[in-house]
């Protein structure tokens, strides 16, 4: 688990505070038919008052690329 600096506009819907941090976390995830795999999310929490808000990494990391990577 690492800090990351992933940067998004943000401001805490519950004390509007501006600062945050970001945690990169692995999730069981399990689909029918598909066995066990570890899904990505980014857990940003507000740092004045402890709110969090999770981000499925894949949409997020999606969003950034301009170019898509696989036809
Ligand atoms: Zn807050």
């Amino acid at each position: 688990m690492h800090f990351g600096v992933m940067i998004l506009d943000y401001k805490c819907i519950k004390c509007g505070s501006e600062k945050y941090i970001v945690k990169t976390v692995f999730l069981p995830e399990k689909e029918p038919g598909i066995k066990l795999e570890l899904g990505k999310y980014y857990f940003k929490t507000c740092i004045q008052c402890g709110f969090t808000e999770v981000y499925n990494a894949k949409i997020i990391d999606d969003n950034k690329q301009l170019t898509p990577k696989f036809l």
